[in-house]
């Protein structure tokens, strides 16, 4: 799998590899080419501060250690990445099974980031791994919604609690669906959740209230925010407000496969305090990958 997160990157992110490397191999590393640098990575969306960061930290060991060999830059470059990266976050989901009770995973984000996709696939992962899995719809807004997440729970074998009528309150939805999953004692319940992010306190209101009313039975787990690689900044303000709605525990990063942008990691990563734990490479069910910060990297300076 990450062989493949490594080939998907590449083919999308190579210019950024391929233009520090051709940077890097000029006669002299003058300030423009300091400054080129500085521009490449902050089109990946690394963020201003991380990218100072690091240019700061190569200029000053490209000074101390007085190496110009383009090779030895670029692998000091990488270093720094992956420091940036911070491959000692612990990037492990919270889908163990307790011994009592399934482990309660949440999946909050703004509606076509890719939450259902996610959970298909993160489903489909888990009864790889020998796990029941139960999804609950509680997307209740959109009737579509939860068509598709019982869609693709039919794709990967695994029940879908939904409501019987449309409209109906998301919560109990979710409390419905915690329920079964204790019932049928199964180690993992996912619950897909409305993101109509205009409506910021309504939001606030619901995910708050799912939370409060699952937890009369189990405590949630694991609270995965969605975002998607593509929007850059408006994905870190996205971030924020479901900061301050949940307590986010790990990130999901999609459709990083259709981006050069992957640099954006470093700054959610930054602004939340909270680690990127998978990462989604494409619509079809096997695309989604654990997070690793080296393989990282390595696929966006290939
Ligand atoms: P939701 O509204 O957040 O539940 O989003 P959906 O799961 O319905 O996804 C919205 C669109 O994004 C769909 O067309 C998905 O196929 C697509 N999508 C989701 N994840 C990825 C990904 O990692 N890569 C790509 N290329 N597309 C994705």
């Amino acid at each position: 799998r990450l062989a493949r997160l490594r080939a998907r990157l590449v083919r999308s992110n190579n210019a950024l590899g391929k233009g520090l490397l051709a940077l890097l191999s000029r006669d002299t590393i003058d300030e423009d080419v300091w400054d080129e640098i500085e521009e490449t990575l902050l089109l990946a969306d690394l963020g201003t501060e991380p990218t100072q960061e690091l240019v700061g930290a190569l200029r000053e060991r490209v000074k101390v250690e007085g190496s110009r060999d383009p090779q030895h830059v670029h692998d000091m470059l990488r270093e720094e990445l992956v420091r940036l990266v911070d491959p000692s976050m612990d990037r492990e989901l919270a889908s163990q099974r307790h011994p009592d009770r399934p482990a309660i995973v949440m999946v909050v984000g703004v509606n076509g980031v890719g939450k259902t996709t996610t959970i298909g696939k993160l489903a489909r992962v888990l009864v790889a791994q020998d796990k029941d899995v139960l999804l609950g719809a509680a997307d209740t807004f959109r009737a579509a919604a939860a068509e598709q997440l019982a869609t693709w729970g039919d794709r990967v074998g695994v029940p879908t609690v939904k409501a019987d009528v449309d409209g109906a309150d998301p919560a109990s939805v979710a409390f419905e669906a915690v329920r079964a999953g204790i019932e049928q004692e199964v180690d993992v319940v996912m619950i897909d959740t409305a993101g109509r992010l205009q409506n910021k306190v309504g939001l606030m209101d619901e995910l708050g209230k799912i939370k409060r009313v699952v937890e009369k039975q189990a405590t949630v787990d694991e609270v995965l925010l969605v975002l998607d690689a593509t929007t850059g900044q408006n994905g870190l303000n996205q971030a924020k407000v479901f900061s301050e709605v949940v307590n986010v525990t790990g990130i999901v990063l999609t459709k990083l496969d259709g981006t050069a942008k992957g640099g954006i990691v470093v700054a959610i990563q930054r602004q939340l305090g909270v680690p990127v734990k998978l990462v989604g490479l494409g619509e079809g069910p096997d695309d989604l990958a654990p997070f690793d910060a080296e393989a990282f990297v390595d696929a966006l300076l290939d």
